[in-house]
């Protein structure tokens, strides 16, 4: 079966329809590409046809992009994928381009048959590259669906033609937010920017696409590009505003990504390059710097933790096989800055919401955030004033215990005190029916002693969402020792009814994310108290694509959570604890009021208004920089390896339980440098022999935290990389 197929009208109007076999959205494989150009090819060559409408069989949707997984495996392929994928990306630009010639004497320009899109709505990554190509788009006006080029997102950049059509079409300023921040446009906002040419109303769209194509003159189908003296709108890198558009643009891509993305900085080469030269050279180059993206490790490490696997876990990867789980009505107890963000993602996803705090004023309070948050979604023409009353109807913001009897789960986020939790869920328990299942959104309490005070542990669990809850998407499910299969298939379906992302992990101190941020921190705060400059510290940590440094995270978490979270681990750890000097230093700033953010004062200097102005000179008094310093590298490292050891001792000690989840947990819970993929894909791309030397050499120089963990030395020994020993394809996968 084939995803395309043809048919001719009385007019002589070529339908050719897209509909992926067995998938909800048409996505694109090679084999989808030849059999789009043998239909393209049937049709030019059919005198019966004056024109092609190219469609698709998708309810509300044109198509989704490539498939990604194909994309992920082409560097391993063949035995020289530089060529092989080169290859194959020429051959697809030969599809599209003749396309766009459509059958046209290159030399007169005449002769070709039109040919329009007409998209039903979404249109992503190849979804858009394909109608680029063709002479004319029409979108139906579908409010919902989503045009754009989203490729950057994922590590990659459009290669199929996308970045040279859309740069040339609309100049290198309007392109550059659709290609190097993937902006994705309603039809509306598409025909605004200028990629759609018109938006017709859903049961229209073939009629008009049909009318087009059959009154289209000879002019009317050949593109600016193909034309003689065409000029980039907004002017090439030779013309003086085309010169500043690139000189901005390139130091906008190298500002915000400090370097660390390839495909950013592959795909502003492949603008500015191909602007100098004509087009059929400048699809070349496009292919060149593609398949140079390609190559990186980094690209299909991206790929498979933000797109595949984030998927997968987002569609229950590692659910257990027990029946539908959606939650009806939640009860959220505790108002605060948690509670109130639970509550309001909750309602955001139409499920009813019983808010409890200890006071009705604590109770409404936290009932605003919701509305604070329409207001603002009212303003920028995201919400409408009844969708905010709608959302607010289902918060039922109260002091009564009782309004939760109906609740099939409860999600407590009071203080972080073991006895008043153990309260809490006893009062809680008193109303809710044996079915209820209890969960606590606990940063630090172990989930297995916190259970004990609820009536039946194999109904409790943890579910850890990040601050602030409504803006992050990672969710942090943990099982206690007797956590059951329903609760945490109860906890993974409330996660997917509120569009986030889960892992679950297995209950140990500081969960997995805590786990390994904290030694992030803890190394950062080591090297001021060695000597390190503060600003070497933070913008090493950036260059290495980390989103915040060590010192300004912990100005933004607060350091007198850290001073808390020091002392617990201190006394649960007794003679172990190896963070003495790393107290000495927070400690002194918390006696002296520099509790970060909040208090605009820490280890950065902040304005009256809170604006953090930069590392707070003083500092350098108590601690003074060395006169030595290291090179970046070895800070670079130290801050890497701190939290991808603790990553590997997680998967160890059984606290992760797939790696997967420790790759997407890093990058969406604390932002740990998304080009490398995540800790583990990073240690699969250095390798795990230079891993185990390189720990070596950093445990001999500072300390017995970088001791190589068992499995890496084991792997190093063996040659083995994480995905290839725990993948899920791997044949001993557990
Ligand atoms: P918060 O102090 O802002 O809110 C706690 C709320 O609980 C307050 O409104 C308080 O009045 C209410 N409360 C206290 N005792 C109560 C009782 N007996 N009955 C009803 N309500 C009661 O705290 P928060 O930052 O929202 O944290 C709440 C929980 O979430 C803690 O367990 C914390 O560890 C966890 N957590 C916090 C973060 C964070 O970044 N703040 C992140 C993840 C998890």
């Amino acid at each position: 079966m084939t995803d395309f197929t043809m048919n001719t009208d009385a007019d002589g109007v070529a339908v050719i329809t897209w509909d992926t076999v067995g998938k909800s959205m048409n996505v694109m494989s090679q084999q989808g590409f030849a059999d789009l150009d043998a239909l393209v090819g049937q049709a030019l060559a059919d005198d019966a046809v004056k024109g092609i409408v190219i469609t698709s069989g998708k309810d509300g949707s044109f198509a989704g992009g490539m498939d990604l997984n194909i994309i992920a495996r082409m560097r391993d392929e063949g035995d020289d994928p530089a060529k092989g994928i080169f290859d194959g990306v020429m051959q697809m630009h030969g599809v599209l381009r003749r396309i766009e010639r459509a059958g046209m004497d290159p030399k007169t320009l005449k002769g070709g048959k039109p040919i329009a899109a007409a998209l039903p709505g979404t249109a992503l990554g190849i979804g858009l590259e394909i109608p680029l190509a063709c002479h004319r788009i029409f979108a139906a006006d579908n409010p919902k669906a989503k045009i754009g080029l989203p490729e950057i997102m994922v590590g990659i950049f459009p290669g199929a033609g996308g970045t040279t059509r859309i740069s040339r079409k609309l100049g290198a300023m309007a392109a550059s937010p659709l290609l190097l921040q993937g902006k994705l446009n309603d039809p509306k906002g598409a025909q605004r920017a200028g990629i759609v040419d018109e938006v017709v109303a859903p049961e229209e769209l073939l009629e008009k696409a049909k009318a087009w194509v059959l009154q289209a003159k000879d002019a009317d189908i050949v593109k600016p590009w193909d034309q003689k003296g065409y000029k980039m709108p907004g002017g090439a890198p030779y013309h003086p505003a085309g010169f500043m558009t690139f000189v901005g643009a390139s130091a906008m891509v190298n500002g915000n990504t400090m370097g660390v993305y390839p495909a950013a900085k592959a795909l502003l080469s492949a603008v500015y390059e191909g602007a100098l030269v004509p087009f059929d050279t400048a699809l070349k180059i496009e292919a060149r710097w593609f398949t140079h993206v390609l190559l990186n490790p980094s690209s299909s490490a991206m790929i498979r933790s933000l797109f595949i696997n984030k998927e997968a876990l987002e569609k229950g990867a590692n659910r257990p096989d027990v029946a539908d789980q959606k939650v009806k009505q939640v009860g959220v107890i505790g108002a605060g800055m948690m509670g109130a963000g639970i509550a309001l993602v909750s309602a955001l996803a139409g499920i009813k919401v019983v808010l409890i705090d200890a006071k009705q004023e604590a109770a409404d309070k936290g009932k605003s955030y919701t509305a604070d948050y329409m207001d603002k979604g009212i303003s920028r023409k995201k919400a409408t004033p009844e969708k905010k009353e709608q959302v607010l109807g289902l918060i039922e913001a109260t002091t009564d215990y009782a309004a939760l009897k109906d609740c099939d789960l409860i999600v407590e986020a009071v203080f972080e005190d073991m006895g008043v939790k153990a309260d809490v869920t006893q009062k809680v328990q008193a109303v809710t029916g044996p079915d209820c299942i209890f969960a606590t959104n606990t940063s630090t309490l172990p989930i297995t002693e916190l259970a004990e005070a609820a009536t039946d542990a194999e109904k409790f669990i943890g579910i850890h969402f990040f601050s602030p809850v409504d803006k992050m998407n990672l969710v942090e499910i943990i099982r206690g020792k007797a956590t059951g299969d329903v609760a945490v298939a109860k906890a993974l379906d409330f996660v997917r009814q509120i569009r986030k992302t889960p892992i679950v992990v297995n209950d140990a101190r500081f969960f997995y994310a805590n786990r390994c941020i904290i030694p992030y921190i803890n190394e950062g705060i080591r090297m001021v108290k060695e000597g390190v400059a503060p600003a070497l510290i933070e913008n090493a940590a950036k260059l290495v694509g980390m989103p915040l440094g060590p010192l300004q995270l912990v100005d933004e978490t607060s350091i007198d959570l850290g001073v808390k979270i020091a002392k617990a681990t201190k006394a649960a750890m007794g003679d172990a604890y190896p963070d003495g000097e790393v107290d000495e230093v927070l400690f002194w700033m918390a006696d002296r009021g520099r509790m970060g953010r909040k208090s605009k004062s820490g280890f950065y200097a902040y304005d009256d208004a809170g604006k953090r102005q930069g590392l707070w000179d003083e500092l350098g008094d108590k601690y003074p920089v060395a006169e030595e310093q290291p090179d970046l590298v070895t800070v670079q490292h130290r801050l890497l390896f701190a939290q991808v050891l603790e990553a590997v001792r997680a998967l160890e000690d059984g606290v992760l339980t797939d790696i997967r989840e420790g790759d997407v947990g890093a990058i969406l819970g604390w932002g740990f440098a998304p080009w490398s993929g995540g800790p583990f894909s990073w240690l699969d791309i250095i390798g795990a022999p230079y891993a185990a030397e390189r720990c070596d050499q950093l445990q001999e120089r500072f300390g017995d935290r970088f001791a190589c963990p068992d499995l890496l030395r084991d792997m190093a020994d063996k040659g083995q990389s994480f995905y290839g020993r725990f993948g899920p394809e791997a044949e001993d996968a557990a």
